[in-house]
């Protein structure tokens, strides 16, 4: 049975958020999005020619996304350099940042985008995605909408929003589910769905539920750091 949280929280509880843009002054946009001891930092380039030359499309722009989980992000000490998760990341990424992003606004062109996890306590390919997609709007990027993105998963018996890595690790018959959601809020869009772990039908559902109101909240946190940009740089 898990019925208290380890932090504490109730079950449909994000963790605590700071969302800011602007902060890396040689990118076209950027973003830092810390979510309880997870933090994705940002950086968007372009659009800017296309290199290498084949992959570039003649009726859209291109994305290149690198997900990199900082050495000292973690306990362990992460290796540096892409493994295959980092991979898989950089590919959900891209994959959802293509709906969000108006690429036919932007023929031949190439939008470089780094994702570095400074801080991983779970959740980072959501914390990730965030963070990547305040960046894009704060770069003036042509976007459909921001993309807002938490985990939600099960423990024991208990549907949970925002699992933290002690959460993850938990060990009660068939252990702990995850399921990293991102959608496209004004759209209604569910633009990245993985899922980590068993879980029945009627429980995927709830999943989903809990984790769009997570969003929302999210959603709300993204604009108001980019409001607070734009007002700012109108001041100075
Ligand atoms: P996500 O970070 O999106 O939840 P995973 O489920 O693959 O993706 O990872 C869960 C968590 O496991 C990470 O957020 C991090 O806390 C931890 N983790 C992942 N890779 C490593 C690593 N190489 N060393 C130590 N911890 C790691």
């Amino acid at each position: 049975m898990y019925t208290e949280r380890f932090d504490k929280r109730n079950f449909n509880e994000l963790r605590p958020m700071e969302a800011e843009t602007g902060i890396v002054p040689n990118a076209k946009g950027s973003a830092r999005f810390r979510i309880g001891n997870t933090e994705a930092v940002a950086a968007v380039y372009g659009p800017e020619e296309v290199k290498p030359r084949h992959i570039e499309k003649a009726d859209r722009a291109v994305i290149l996304c690198k997900y990199d989980m900082l050495p000292f992000s973690v306990p362990d000490r992460a290796k540096p350099g892409m493994d295959r998760r980092d991979i898989e990341i950089s590919q959900v990424i891209t994959n959802a940042l293509n709906r969000a992003i108006i690429l036919e606004e932007m023929p031949r062109a190439m939008i470089n985008i780094r994702v570095y996890i400074t801080q991983a306590d779970a959740g980072t390919r959501c914390a990730s995605l965030t963070a990547a997609s305040m960046a894009c709007a704060d770069a003036g990027l042509p976007m459909r909408d921001l993309v807002a993105a938490v985990a939600a998963g099960k423990i024991g018996d208990s549907v949970c929003l925002d699992l933290t890595k002690e959460e993850e690790d938990f060990h009660e018959g068939e252990g702990a589910t995850d399921v990293p959601i991102a959608f496209l809020p004004s759209k209604n869009e569910i633009v990245l769905l993985q899922l980590d772990g068993r879980v029945s039908k009627e429980d995927l559902k709830k999943i989903v539920e809990i984790g769009k109101e997570g969003a929302m909240k999210i959603y709300e946190l993204e604009k108001k750091a980019l409001k607070r940009r734009f007002s700012n740089e109108s001041k100075s």
